[in-house]
């Protein structure tokens, strides 16, 4: 049997990554010269790397790992449905088991007539069906005109041609030739950022109110959906004021727009909700999932779609497909995996005892003389840092030069909790316990202290 070991010493295992192993959204060279941190195993919310540290996991790996790590019930499920049916594909009018009882659960557990779920790997997939299935939708309607699809700068909705091109990372577009024709981006709902004297929630309704005019000016009959994350993630938990969806809920239904959340990362429970679209109240035709789908035990994704839909895309054949749609043991996974969460109360964990107990901490971190705001919503949050709180100004260093030296020394004190340009973000595994949030919260002040002594001996502590 080929044993994957960590019987080499760190620097070597280094070494190999770095000759052969190309990381996402990465400089190669970067971290080649300084070596990757390896994990050998993990168990609950804790780490562990290869140097014997014992890391406490506040971003879930990529937001995703919902019931934590080292649940052996995952694993005896798919050595059990690898033994069964490993694979099977669910083209050419074949099903199996699995797929059929993954299915049936999410449609259940989706809200109204969300009843239908076309399987993908990953949430990047899942959003590049739903551009052909909203697109489809329209034309067997007889409006094929209506293929344009808004989205919002900042978005993350994947990082496939499609998917990347739905989403609003300029980072991202700069490469590759993104985004494809037939998107549209207006503004995010981000009022720190980017509200100047607004108030916060005239703010998000003005924003709101950008989608109204993008349907007006490129024609009400040219446009097929809006899409969004009930709250942005990888933009920096962007948590919008409380005008926002309703808007936009509005808008959509005047001009019937379809409406597509996004709730790779906000459903299954990460807003204290099962789905993220039940915390801000909207009612989308799709739904986008994928992460805490199976907390990332397997690969798999999927839209959950809305009867009409289904059945205006069922009355012809919608040319699409992936050879792991629904695959047998990625399904297994994420049945267990929803059956944890359902058993155990995790959704009502998260709502009635984690999220209450962090909102409170983590709104304390603003009597850090760096920390500008702190939002959360569940188990996502964010804090702003800024040299101004007042002004909410800008740094004068580049953007994320602040963050990322909090990040490194969230690093060295055992904590993962990421930046996203200067502001730090959080989204740990549902299962956290009150003790371990006083540890984040900790280990998040002790790093925020001595990045602060850091920024102001490096002359960065500097407004734009
Ligand atoms: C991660 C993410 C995706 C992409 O999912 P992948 O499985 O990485 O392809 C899509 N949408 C949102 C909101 C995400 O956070």
């Amino acid at each position: 049997m080929n044993m994957i070991t960590n019987h080499l010493p760190t620097a070597e295992l280094q070494a190999l990554d770095a000759a052969h192993h190309m990381h996402p959204f990465t400089a190669g060279g970067e971290l080649a010269a300084k070596g990757a941190r390896v994990i050998t195993r993990a168990r609950g919310v804790t780490l562990t790397d290869s140097d014997g540290n014992e890391i406490l996991d506040a971003m879930a790996g990529l937001w995703c790992v919902n019931i934590g790590y080292g649940r052996d019930e995952l694993a005896e499920v798919a050595a059990r449905q690898m033994r069964e049916l490993p694979y099977y594909n669910t083209f050419f009018q074949t099903t199996h088991v699995p797929a059929i009882a993954l299915a049936e659960r999410l449609a259940a557990l989706a809200p109204g007539d969300l009843n239908h779920v076309f399987f993908a790997g990953s949430g990047s997939e899942a959003n590049d069906t739903n551009i052909r299935m909203v697109r489809t939708y329209w034309a067997m309607k007889g409006q094929p005109e209506r293929n344009v699809i808004i989205s919002r700068k900042n978005a993350y909705h994947g990082s496939s041609v499609g998917s990347g091109s739905l989403g609003g990372m300029a980072g991202m577009h700069a490469q590759g030739g993104m985004p494809i024709p037939g998107i549209h981006h207006i503004n995010q709902p981000d009022w720190w950022s980017e509200g100047g004297d607004m108030e916060r929630e005239a703010f998000g309704l003005a924003r709101a109110q950008e989608l109204e005019a993008a349907i007006k000016e490129i024609g009400p009959d040219k446009v097929a959906a809006f899409i969004g994350e009930p709250v942005q993630g990888a933009g920096g938990v962007i948590v919008p004021p409380d005008s926002y969806w309703p808007e936009i809920q509005r808008i959509c239904d005047k001009y019937c727009i379809l409406l597509i959340a996004d709730e790779v990362i906000c459903g299954f429970g990460r807003t204290g909700n099962w789905f993220g679209s039940q915390t801000v109240g909207i009612k989308p035709h799709i739904m986008t999932i994928a992460k805490g789908l199976s907390s990332g035990y397997q690969p798999i994704g999927g839209s959950i779609v809305c009867d009409e839909l289904a059945n205006v895309i069922g009355q012809g054949e919608f040319n699409h497909g992936y050879t792991y749609s629904g695959h047998p043991v990625a399904s297994a996974v994420a049945l267990e995996n929803l059956r944890i969460i359902e058993e155990e109360g995790i959704v009502d964990h998260v709502r009635d005892v984690a999220a209450p107990y962090v909102a409170e901490k983590w709104q304390s971190l603003t009597d850090h003389p760096m920390v500008g705001e702190a939002r959360i919503v569940g188990l996502m949050g964010s804090i702003a840092l800024t040299p101004n709180k007042e002004t909410r100004a800008k740094f004068a260093s580049d953007a994320g030069t602040v963050g990322y030296i909090c990040r490194e020394r969230c690093f060295a004190n055992n904590l993962i909790m990421r930046h996203v340009g200067d502001r730090m973000i959080i989204a740990p595994p549902l299962v956290i316990k009150p003790e371990e949030i006083d540890t984040l919260i900790a280990r998040a002040r002790l790093s925020l202290d001595e990045a602060f002594e850091r920024v102001r001996k490096e002359g960065l502590w500097q407004e734009a």
